[in-house]
């Protein structure tokens, strides 16, 4: 591990040391991280990098809307970006590049503010541009990896690439690409478009979650990705789990493929939630639901 005082030398981001990681998801659970950074900007980050050991682990983090960190935290080095790498600019051709750490709600309305269509879709998703490239998030018909012309990425040793979509094998809610290496930015495509129309087509959108949504509890969206041809929360309320609990942490009533926190919620009790539910809705209707949420750390 590095000492403190060495890194203060010359880093200018800020180092925390056991940082909590509920701090830093929309389910509000989660152990510490055994170091946390959050870089001042890109070539801090890259200054960062090349002094993290080759054997400790490295996460990355934006807005933990779609992660389950254990209670026990996570070894090694947890980097988040969010709100640091937070370039956004429009370039030519239609075209916009957004950091990493750049929420999709501003990275949406910048868009339909320089009068640009096609990324409205990510207005109501909570996550970075970094999330969305990584889960390939999507909504209402639109997906991320579908405006992407080109990424921007670092690795372990603070080398920065661009790569293409042709590198990436992308699918619904995943992308494979080269490992340990990391998205500090992506070059998006829109088409020419209307603002006041863009402005409206968002609005409607967010009005739509806000019905079928719980937005007042602690949640991480949803949490099972639909099997072909259905719908995950279908199945769970067609097996009867609307409402069931594990402590604190229970099957939404609004929308069963959301585990809310009531408050008290331990990653444990979301964890064992999850179980209960593959286990429930496997024994009734022979569909084995998988994640969509990452889970990451060590139990407590
Ligand atoms: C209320 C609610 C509604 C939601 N609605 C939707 C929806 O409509 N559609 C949808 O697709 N998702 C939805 N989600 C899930 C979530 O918002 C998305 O998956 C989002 O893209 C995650 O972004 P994040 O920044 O929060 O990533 P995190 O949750 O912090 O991380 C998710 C994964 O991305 C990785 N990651 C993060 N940043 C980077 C980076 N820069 N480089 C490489 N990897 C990185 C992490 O390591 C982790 O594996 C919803 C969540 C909530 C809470």
């Amino acid at each position: 591990m590095i000492p403190q005082a060495h890194t203060d030398a010359y880093l200018r981001g800020t180092l925390r040391m056991g940082e909590q990681l509920a701090r830093h998801t929309s389910w509000r659970v989660g152990g510490p991280a055994d170091r946390y950074y959050e870089p001042a900007d890109l070539d801090d980050l890259v200054q960062f990098l090349r002094t993290v050991p080759a054997q400790e682990a490295i996460h990355w983090i934006g807005l933990g809307s779609n992660l389950l960190v254990r209670d026990g935290g996570v070894r090694g080095t947890v980097l988040c970006v969010t709100g640091r790498l937070k370039g956004l600019a429009a370039i030519a051709d239609n075209r916009v590049r957004a950091e990493a750490g750049v929420p999709c709600a501003q990275l949406a309305r910048f868009c339909v503010r320089s009068g640009l269509s096609g990324a409205e879709f990510l207005a109501g998703i909570p996550g970075t541009v970094g999330g969305a490239l990584a889960m390939n998030a999507g909504a209402f018909g639109g997906e991320t990896w579908r405006i992407v012309l080109a990424v921007e990425t670092i690795d372990r040793h603070g080398q920065i690439r661009t790569r293409f979509p042709g590198d990436y094998k992308v699918s619904y809610r995943s992308v494979v690409g080269p490992e340990q290496e990391w998205f500090v930015a992506g070059h998006f495509q829109l088409v020419a478009g209307v603002a006041a129309e863009g402005k409206a087509l968002i609005r409607s959108l967010l009005a739509k979650r806000g019905t079928t949504q719980p937005t007042q509890l602690p949640n991480a969206g949803s949490v099972f990705r639909n099997p072909p041809g259905d719908h995950a929360a279908r199945l769970i309320e067609a097996t009867g789990l609307k409402g069931v609990c594990e402590g604190d942490a229970c099957v939404s009533e609004l929308h069963a493929n959301f585990i809310i926190n009531r408050g008290k919620a331990t990653a444990a009790q979301i964890e064992r939630l999850i179980g209960i539910i593959q286990e429930r809705v496997l024994a009734a209707q022979n569909v084995r639901l998988e994640p969509e949420v990452r889970i990451i750390g060590v139990e407590s």
